[in-house]
């Protein structure tokens, strides 16, 4: 596998953090921190600070995302936000299927997909998560369960738009909870994934294919993780709330 066939991309989710000026500060800090990276940089932020974000990151290397959408175009979906509102904002990024959203939110792998299908239609970039949980983890079937989670989750994608595709390997365990798997582990199932997408399409778009880590990644750990073979970047969950510690992480997926 070479590394070099793949763009390496940093993605921060934001989660539910920062309000409209905090988010205006926060870009204006970063913008200049990571100016020169010689790898994506994208920040996932709550649909409130995304036309804030848009102006900030304007002229920027920096690519605006949001952390969900809706499969549908419109309708009676209260509370719900389509991929073609997003687009036409200017996003270019949304996250799918955060452990977060299928813990706390009733996501299943049914619903991510649909949703993956309709950003993709729409013309985003996706970020699609997938990830075991420590139980599943301990009874041995990790690599089924996330084998599963991205088969459904690309099920009627084609080859043309998995161009369009980010998967992000996210451990549920690690998740903000400061236990990061390690960069052995990471790579094992970023690898599993890549194999399992070379099954599904063939191994030029696995080995296109860009696959992040994503779990308590921070300006320490970020060098050992992004060194792997098969760990082409990282989304930033609680690291990339602070420029600087972003900043680092984006630098080392840089070298
Ligand atoms: C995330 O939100 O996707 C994430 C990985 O969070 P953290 O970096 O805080 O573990």
């Amino acid at each position: 596998m070479n590394k070099n066939l793949r763009a390496a991309v940093i993605a921060g989710n934001w989660k539910m953090n920062k309000t409209r000026p905090e988010a205006k500060a926060l870009v204006e800090e970063l913008k200049p921190l990571v100016k020169d990276a010689a790898c994506g940089v994208v920040v996932c932020v709550p649909f409130t600070n995304l036309e804030t974000v848009l102006e900030a990151a304007k002229g920027s290397n920096i690519k605006v995302g949001a952390q969900n959408c809706h499969f549908e175009k419109s309708g009676a979906f209260t509370g719900e936000i389509s991929a073609d509102m997003l687009v036409e904002m200017g996003v270019e990024y949304v996250v799918i299927g955060h452990s977060e959203r299928r813990q706390y939110f009733g996501e299943t792998d049914v619903t991510v997909n649909k949703r993956v299908k309709a950003a993709l239609a729409a013309g985003l970039n996706v970020i699609l998560c997938v990830g075991e949980m420590l139980e599943d983890r301990e009874l041995g079937i990790t690599d089924e369960l996330v084998a599963m989670q991205t088969k459904i989750a690309l099920n009627g994608v084609s080859k043309d738009e998995l161009k369009k595709v980010i998967i992000a390997y996210e451990p549920v365990w690690a998740i903000g909870t400061g236990k990061t798997a390690t960069a052995e582990q990471a790579n094992e199932v970023c690898a599993m994934i890549r194999s399992t997408v070379a099954k599904l399409y063939d191994k030029a778009a696995a080995d296109a294919l860009t696959i992040q880590y994503g779990g308590s990644m921070n300006a320490k750990n970020a060098d050992e993780l992004l060194a792997q073979p098969d760990v082409d970047g990282g989304l930033i969950g609680g690291a990339s709330l602070k420029a600087p510690d972003f900043s680092i992480i984006v630098n080392a997926a840089s070298k």
